[in-house]
Formats: structure tokens, sequence, C-alpha cells
């Protein structure tokens, strides 16, 4: 662990990285002007990097001759990333030089597509903006105004910020992505999110490519080589054979959506040799409940229990896995085998991959997490914590009451257990007549682009009773951004305040990303009032902007909106970003002001000079921590349910010999059994089960052409969709063809390089075929990350990444995106543009994807059925075909499988399970 002692600080080390006490002035010679030794003088400044969630350290180096940032690099002072960084960290100054970059608000002058922008002030946008908000909040529209993220960058800060403005308007990327796997382990702890701890694993699976591509990619491949270092044996499970997997000691590519099965598979071999850890399970699970209903008439006994679970889970033996999943018995027997000797170091993580996949894909996560509670690894050192065991979100200086509505093009009745927001859906429901927006904001997102179906974004995002105002409030041009009234530039990672912590290894950390060239005038003893004062042209930052935005909307106080933003240090007057993060730093970050003092900082100081700090403590077992005296005064136990009850709400366990604050379930035990699915209408799922995906191989027939499409895999150089802005990231990646094993070539005819046709329900897109190996036959892949297009030579996506298209309408409803020009190079300040060789740039496959929303978790399935052939002799590389009278018809099928709202108590959904920007209870009730 690290000390707060500036005399013991420990960093891992660098070397040659400068010493923190000269990164005021830091001198290295010019290395332009060799052979002549000509000094530059640096302000070495730490900032957050904000190319993924991960939250790596970052130092900008800002010339103090002129304030430019020359360069980036590792925080060795970060505790997740310890100094070390992907590619796309430092290419964060990429970003910044951009000349493509937004560096003017801008107002749509022609029709909603045109294409046609002029520059307005940022003056102007806050009137516009203001008023609008003000209008809706004044007439009771409290769900017209809606708030659509991509990456936050920030935990809670816009939580804040609505709930201030008393609306239900927070809308996520989050069903597209990790939404249904967080179900998963929700349901067993009513924690979202895993936290490996893989540096001290003996055994790690995974369900995602960590190593290079996956979640925390830096921070958890760092720790899975350290792990493996000690001697921890790695284990990879996915379709494709990705990077991890070639690291890997075993690759399980199963069947597409048979993960579940052979995730039970190695929990029946656990169970039939007796590997598991029974103390755990007996005292940290809700077996009775289980018993009660898996064998109703036996003895209430743990062994009877241990007897009904093994029968209900005799049918996944290894043989039964083989063939369902396609992966040897012999291999299940060996993997189980070895999670069975880790124990309690069992590291295991699934996101996106399977869970975002299938439907049922929600299931694969609590199959995964019901070996971790088998062996007894939940929270254990070396095995599988919760993230808000390794975590910090530290609390404001005030705290807005929850809303008192409930947006239902949101959260609709239809998925009352969905984890986050059926954000995907919000064109379907809009057409569905389920509402309107009356001002809407899309940040750092672009779901015309990322979501399935973006046609039918594009008709909603045109259609002007439908979305009255929309800004998008972005880094950069995007497919989206060409369809917005404003377009708004946002600063990129060294020009924006954020806090951030992640669960990037077992401990606690928090660091802030700041704007660098700010801090550098600052230092100069120049006064800056606002951010966009600093960045480039006048980008600016959300923060900034949400707090000015807020004051317009309620100028004088009288709707009970501008008090939450207002200075804690300076009664009725605007809070200031620094005042906001100083304010946190001085009163809620356990350990920060001692070790500030010791240096003769302030707590802003240091995190303005560190970047980043570690909060001591262990993480481990904190579902077992006794209950203290304050909890315990008042409360009563219940021997026979073995809980702590107090006002008639289990508010801990008894267990292992005490009053324990266990986790946050009903039962405040690890949720072996769930009532919650039972009550709302889903008997069947109550356990961790196997659900067939909208892709078993029963529903195909490759030698007909039909394959599944895994579309989800991302590449470990680009960024979603902003990596486009960053010239030495699209250097790296610039195509992605279909992955096709050589069997299914030979059938199909095809070799790399040639021209395929995949069609899927609503439309087809053609693309080149990779012919090879790493694929499991019958299965086709392409990445996600690329196929960026633009409709105007000179602006709706930067010019390193997309090429440019046609739109047109080839039959009523029916739309087709063809290139006319490959990503090429042109002439801009920076030289490099003129240096552009790659000219593919990959093909969107996102818009052929109809939407395809799990009836439970509300994710949408990624995984396609497609028919594929060789391209058509019409067909051009890059084509992409979709017909939208097609696209509602899925919607209204996938959403007839639901089991809708109210369930018990009349409620839209559980109380207890979390809800972004949870309502207050009153809104939970149907009227
Ligand atoms: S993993 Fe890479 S992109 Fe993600 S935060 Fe770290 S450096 Fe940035």
């Amino acid at each position: 662990m690290r000390s707060h002692d500036p005399d013991e600080i420990t960093v891992t080390p660098l070397e040659n990285f400068p010493p923190v006490e000269q990164w005021d002035d830091w001198v290295e010679y010019d290395a332009k002007a060799w052979p002549r030794k000509v000094e530059k003088h640096y302000s070495l400044i730490p900032t957050i990097c904000f190319n993924c969630e991960a939250a790596c350290g970052l130092i900008a180096y800002v010339d103090k001759a002129d304030l430019s940032i020359r360069k980036l690099e590792g925080n060795p002072h970060h505790p997740g990333s310890r100094g070390k960084n992907c590619a796309k960290g430092p290419a964060t100054l990429n970003q910044i030089d951009d000349p493509e970059r937004i560096l003017w608000p801008m107002k749509r002058v022609g029709p909603r597509g045109s294409g046609k922008f002029e520059r307005v002030t940022w003056d102007h946008v806050l009137d516009v903006f203001g008023a609008q908000i003000r209008k809706a909040l004044v007439e009771g529209r409290r769900t017209e105004v809606m708030y659509h993220v991509g990456r936050p960058g920030h935990d809670g800060y816009m939580d804040r910020v609505l709930q201030a403005w008393g609306v239900d308007g927070h809308n996520s990327h989050t069903n597209v992505c990790s939404a249904a796997a967080r179900l998963g382990y929700a349901l067993w702890q009513g924690i979202d999110r895993p936290s490996p701890d893989h540096a001290n694993a003996k055994f790690i699976l995974l369900l995602s490519s960590h190593l290079e591509t996956g979640h925390y990619f830096n921070p958890h491949a760092q720790r899975i080589i350290d792990g493996k270092m000690k001697g921890a044996k790695l284990c990879a499970i996915d379709i494709r054979l990705s990077n991890t997997a070639s690291m890997a000691d075993w690759w399980l590519a199963p069947n597409p959506g048979s993960e579940a099965f052979l995730l039970l598979a190695f929990a029946n071999v656990l169970l039939d040799e007796g590997t598991f850890d029974r103390k755990f399970v007996e005292e940290w699970t809700n077996w009775p409940e289980a018993l009660a209903a898996l064998a109703p008439e036996s003895p209430r006994t743990f062994e009877s229990f241990l007897a009904a679970l093994k029968r209900h889970y005799a049918a996944y033996t290894p043989a039964a896995a083989e063939k369902e999943c396609g992966v040897a018995a012999a291999k299940i027997v060996e993997v189980a085998r070895e999670i069975g000797k880790a124990g309690h170091g069992f590291a295991s993580h699934v996101w996106r991959n399977a869970a975002s996949g299938n439907r049922g894909g929600w299931q694969v996560a609590r199959c995964l997490h019901f070996l971790s509670v088998l062996v007894g690894a939940v929270g254990a050192e070396g095995g599988t914590n919760f993230n808000t065991a390794d975590k910090f979100v530290p609390a404001p200086c005030s705290k807005p009451p929850p809303q008192k509505v409930w947006n239902e093009l949101l959260y609709p009745r239809e998925w009352p257990l969905s984890h986050h927001e059926l954000s995907y859906l919000l064109p379907h429901l809009l057409l569905d007549g389920r509402g309107k927006l009356a001002a809407y904001f899309t940040r750092v997102y672009n779901p015309v682009w990322t979501n399935p179906d973006g046609m039918v974004w594009e008709r909603v995002l045109r259609d002007e009773k439908l979305v009255e105002l929309h800004a998008a409030l972005t880094p950069v041009w995007s497919e989206t951004a060409q369809y917005a009234d404003y377009v708004l530039p946002m600063g990129v990672g060294a020009e924006r305040h954020d806090l951030m912590s992640q669960e990037t290894h077992a401990g606690r950390w928090i660091g802030f990303r700041q704007p660098v060239r700010r801090l550098a005038m600052e230092r100069a003893g120049k006064k800056v009032e606002w951010t966009w004062q600093a960045n480039p042209g006048e980008v600016w930052e959300e923060d900034e902007f949400w707090i000015a935005l807020s004051w317009r909307i309620d100028p004088d106080g009288s709707l009970g909106v501008r008090q939450w933003f207002e200075s804690p240090y300076r009664k009725g007057e605007r809070i200031t970003a620094e005042e906001y993060y100083r304010w946190i730093f001085e009163n809620t970050v356990p350990g920060l002001p001692d070790a500030a003092k010791k240096l003769g900082l302030t707590p802003l100081e240091y995190m303005r000079k560190f970047g980043a700090f570690e909060i001591a403590g262990s993480t481990y077992d904190t579902f077992k921590k006794p209950l203290g005296e304050k909890e315990r005064a008042g409360a009563s136990d219940d021997a026979a349910k073995r809980i702590v009850v107090k006002e008639g709400k289990a508010i801990g366990v008894l267990a292992e010999g005490g009053a324990r604050v266990g986790v946050p379930t009903p039962s405040r035990r690890f949720e072996l059994f769930s009532q919650t699915m039972v009550d709302w209408g889903w008997p069947d799922q109550a356990l961790p089960g196997y659900l067939e995906s909208h892709v078993h191989p029963k529903h195909l027939d490759p030698a007909k052409g039909d394959y599944v499409l895994v579309p989800t895999f991302r590449l470990p150089t680009l960024i979603h969709t902003r990596s486009a802005n960053a010239k030495w990231l699209y250097e790296l990646s610039n195509t992605n063809p279909v992955w096709i094993h050589p069997t299914d070539a030979a059938r199909l005819g095809l070799k790399t390089l040639d021209l395929v046709r995949v069609s899927t329900r609503i439309g087809h897109f053609v693309n080149k075929t990779w012919v090879t190996e790493g694929v499991r036959p019958g299965v086709v892949a392409c990445s996600h990350h690329l196929g960026r297009w633009r409709l105007f030579e000179d602006h709706g996506t930067d010019r390193w990444a997309s090429a440019v298209v046609t739109r047109e309408e080839v039959a009523p409803g029916k739309i087709r995106i063809r290139r006319v020009k490959d990503v090429a190079p042109w002439k801009s300040s920076d030289a490099d543009s003129s240096r552009v060789w790659w000219s593919d740039g990959g093909v969107h496959q996102n818009l052929t994807f109809p939407v395809q929303p799990d009836p439970i978790s509300g994710m949408h399935c990624w995984h396609q059925r497609v028919h594929v052939e060789r391209a058509r002799p019409d067909d051009r590389y890059g084509d992409v075909e979709v017909d939208t009278n097609k696209s509602m018809e899925s919607f209204r099928e996938w959403m007839a499988l639901t089991h809708p709202a109210p369930g018990p108590g009349n409620l839209r959904r559980p109380l207890w399970l979390n809800r972004a920007v949870k309502p207050a209870p009153e809104a939970y009730k149907l009227a």
C-alpha cells in the first residue's frame, strides 16, 4: 500500500521520469534544435485520461513559453495506472491539436441534417436552452428535458444537476454496453459491478478481452500480468482468438450464446467433486429460500439443500456442455478443477462479450458469479470483489432531493427489471407516441452511429415535433452532431474538470481530471473565469456549462434550482468549478487533508499537484464488517431468518458468529434464489440458469449461408466513436474486415479481401473478409469500432477516419449509404493530414441491426442471425442498406416477450434494485 507520508511516498519506478519537485519547471533540450542545446521549460500538470472508463493518470507537458501542450505521459503517482497508459492515453495530444476539431459553439442555419451551421456565442446558447428548460419546468413538463450520455467522465455530477432541475431525464448508453452483466451481478448482491483482484489471484477466468481491449484495459492488464508472473493461470472464454486469449493457458470458444451452460458445467463439477466452500455457501447465501423452492418437502437442513442443488444442476454435465457449447468435456473438467483449486483466489470478470450479445445474457454474469460464490471467492484476496469496495465516490457540498416524476421514455413499464434506461429504444418509443422532448442533450454520445437501427435515430432527430431542441455536447463532429440544432464543443481529457475513481485493483483511489492549460495560465498569474477562456477556441467543459445553464434557467432563484449552484464559501454567489472540488477534497476524502498538510498544501493543492490520491483501508470482505453500535440501536435479531431487523427491514445478517452488514439485497445475503424474479413474473429464472439465445445453432444452417454475427469486439487502439480525432490511432487501426473460418470461407468460395454481403433482418452491409482460424466455424465477427462516415466534404466526422458517403432513399423507408470518397489526404494546419496513407476506414455495421431488447434486462442483444454470401455484382465496398419499415416490427416482437409492470405493491420496479438517478419512492407507484 502507498503511504500518505511524503517522505515515504512510493511510486512505481519509471526510468527517467521527472521528480515531482521539478514539475513546476522541468527543463528538457528542444529535440528540434539539435545539435544545439536549447532549453525548453515545461510545467508538468497531472490530469486523467478521458479515452476510456479506466481513468488512467496522465501528465501534460505544458510549454511555459506559449502554454501549448507538447506531450502527455503516464502519471507515476496514479495508483490505478502506475505511470502506464495504452496507446489512447498519449493520443490525447492528437485530440487537442486536431485541425478538424470544433472550436466554437455552432448553431444550425439550414434544415436539420443540411450540414449548415454558423458560429454563435456561449451566451446565446445559454439563453436559448435556459428559456426552453425553464418553460418546461414552469409548465410541469419534467419528463421532456433529457440528458443522454455516452462517456460520463464523472460519477454523480449530472445526477445532481438533473435532480436540482427536478426532472427525470438521465439517459445513458449502458443498455448497449454492460446493463445485462450488471443485472446478473445485482441479483446476487445488489451491487452491479465486479472488481477482480487479478494481481493476487491463482486462477483468472475472463469472459472479456481484458488484456488488450476490455474493460479497464490498461490497469487490469497490468494486474493480470502481475498475477501471471506470480503463477496465476488464465482462461479466456471468447468466440474469437483475442490478444487476451492468445496469452491464456486455456482459450475456450463456445457456441455464441451457450456460455451460461458452460459456466454451469463448471459449477456441476465443483458440486460433484465437492471442491466448493461449504461454509461460505452456508453462511452467506440465502440457501433456505432456494431449498424451499427446489425441494419444499425436504427437511430444512443445509444437507438437503446441497442435495437439491446438485439435483437442480445435474443436467449440466461436461458431456452435455460439450454437446451444447462445442467445447471438449475434458477441457471443461480441467478448467473446473483449476477453479476449485484456486478457491478464494478465483478472480473472474464478464463485461460486454456474451452478456451483451445474447437474449438471456444477464444469466452469464449470474452463472459466473455463482462460481465465485461456490468457491467463496467473493470479496476475498485474489478473488472477485464489488466495485463499491474498490471505488470511492465522494459526496458533493449539497444534494438536491430525488425527483418526484418517472419518465417512461427512460424506464418503460414493459421492462420493470431493466438495469438501465432503454436508451437505444428512445426513437422507437417516440415514434410509438409515448411523448416528446423539449430539450435534448447528447453528451459525448453518438447514437446514430453507435446504437442499433441508427436510421430510425436519424429520422427522429430530424423531426422537430418529437425533438424540439437538440444540442450535441461533443469534443468531435459525429454522425449524430450532423443532425443537431446546436453543436457545443466540449474538452478532451486535458481540458476539463472531473473526479474519477474506478475499481482497477484491490485498493481505493480518487483521481482529478483538470484543464491543464488553465492551470498553467493561473500559475503564470493570469485570471481565468471560465475554462473555455483557456482552452483552444471556445471549447468549454460540462461542469461549468451546467452551472451557468442552471443560473440561466433560474436567474432569481424562484424555481428553487439556483440554490444548488451557489458557492459553499460565498453565500448566494455562483459556485465555481474550483470551489466545487475544493469542498469535496476538504470535507469528504478520507486521509487527504492530513496528507496534504504534511506537505504544506491544501487538499485542493495536493490534488492539483499529484492528480490522484490513494485512500487507505483494506477493501476485502467488506460485507463481513460487524454492524456498529449505532446501527444496532433499536434493532433486533431474527435467529430463524438469520437477519438483524430494524423498523421491519433487514439491516444486516447473523453470520460467522456475529451481526454483520451483509450486502444490499432484500435478504442481505448473496441471493442464489431471487424472490424478486418470482414476484415480477419470472419464477423460472429465480436461480442461475441457462436461457437459449436468439442465435442458438438450431436457428441457423451454415450450409445455407446462415451464421451468427458477433459484432461486439473492440480494438485496443480505438475509442468507440471518439477516436476519429486521433491520427496516431487511425494510423494503427483503420479497417474492420469480417472474420470467417477457413471451412466457412471455402463453403462460400471466399478468400481474404473478397467482398462479402452480410444481411440482417432489416438490411445488409458489404465488407471485406479475413479468413482466419481465430474464430469458430459457423460464426463471423466484425469489430464495432470502424466505418465512420460523413455526409459533407469538410465536416460531419473527422477526415482521419471517415469516408464521404451519399445517403439515398432508394425506396420509401429504404435508405442506402454508399461511399463516394475514401479516407484521403487533405491540406490542413497539421502537415500529417497530407500524409494520410490509409484509405479504408472500415464499414459501419450497426446501422443494419434491428433492436433486440432482452425482455428482462432490457439490454440490446447485439449478436445477429445473418445471411452471408459473396457480394453481388452491384454491391460496393462500404455499402449499407436499411429498410426502416422493418424496424418497428422487431421492436414490437421483442417487446411482446416482456412481463410489464406493475409488480407487487403496484410498483413500476422493485424499490431495492438500483436505478440510474433514483426518483423518490412515490414515483415508483403506478397511478
Ligand atoms: S486504458 Fe488507455 S484509454 Fe483507458 S484510461 Fe487508460 S490510457 Fe486512457
